[in-house]
């Protein structure tokens, strides 16, 4: 079960990567061998560990909306998928203002932020991610558990992944296209700009799956304002590549010295 999971999120990533080598869209001014065992090595981590966790909370709710049938979608007599396009919307509500508060509570932000640190994007970025995510990501399942529908509730997560990792990859799509596509999913050219080294862009953008919660609640964000290269992505207090390693990035949300979110990501009052 547990090499299941590592196996097909480590599938995903790896069929993107074949697609950033035939469609890539910028060449990377970081050497990949200073960023991709950090980013797998957290993401096999946190899926062996807190990782499962969340997993049989969705499991659970699954079960409990299966065998009950008493979730709040469970009830109304809308017609199975009307019921089910209600379940991805208000889940995907639940994920916008879950990131968002990552991006503005300081505890969340700390084990958030370790996402942020890559120094480039790409479809491994989509696995680094603290271990301690994974908790974060609970509400998600809370949610869901209250929700009802069974088994939608995995469904949804593999959707969410494949959205995840398909945002990170560096591919370049068709600008008609991608203008497009934005209006209603996330495309890679539209999350890059969430990964942008400047404040104020990082904390814009933070659909996952859908997009008009951006622009709907002011954080949509058109197009980054720096050129890509280096510099472009990452946080702008950890740019040192020797202080990004793995294990660095392990403890980082325990330092002492961890910089407070941006008080631009606060929702305003
Ligand atoms: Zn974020």
């Amino acid at each position: 079960m547990i090499l299941h999971r590592i196996l097909s999120v480590l599938l995903m990533i790896g069929a993107a990567l074949a697609l950033e080598l035939l469609f890539g869209r910028r060449r990377s001014p970081r050497p990949r061998r200073s960023r991709w065992p950090a980013n797998l090595g957290l993401g096999c981590l946190a899926r062996l560990g807190t990782g499962n966790l969340i997993l049989w909370v969705h499991a659970i709710s699954a079960g409990w909306g299966y065998r009950v049938g008493r979730g709040f979608f469970d009830r109304l007599g809308w017609d199975l998928l009307v019921k089910y396009a209600a379940f991805l919307l208000v889940v995907d509500f639940a994920q916008y203002w879950g990131h968002r508060l990552q991006h503005s509570v300081p505890l969340l932000w700390r084990i958030h932020a370790i996402h942020h640190t890559d120094l480039e994007v790409d479809a491994t970025t989509t696995a680094r991610v603290h271990p301690l995510q994974a908790l974060v990501n609970i509400a998600t399942a809370t949610v869901a558990l209250m929700l009802g529908l069974g088994g939608i509730v995995l469904g949804f997560r593999t959707l969410k992944q494949a959205f995840s990792v398909a945002s990170h990859t560096n591919v370049r799509v068709p600008a008609l296209l991608d203008r497009v596509l934005r209006w209603f999913i996330v495309t890679p050219s539209y999350h890059l700009v969430h990964h942008s080294a400047i404040g104020t862009e990082m904390n814009s953008n933070y659909c996952s799956v859908f997009t008009f919660w951006d622009r709907l609640f002011g954080t949509y964000t058109e197009l980054s304002r720096l050129p890509v290269g280096p510099g472009a992505f990452g946080l702008a207090e950890r740019r040192d590549p020797m202080r990004l390693g793995f294990w660095r990035l392990m403890l980082l949300p325990f330092r002492p010295d961890f910089p407070s979110p941006d008080p631009a990501a606060a929702p305003a009052r």
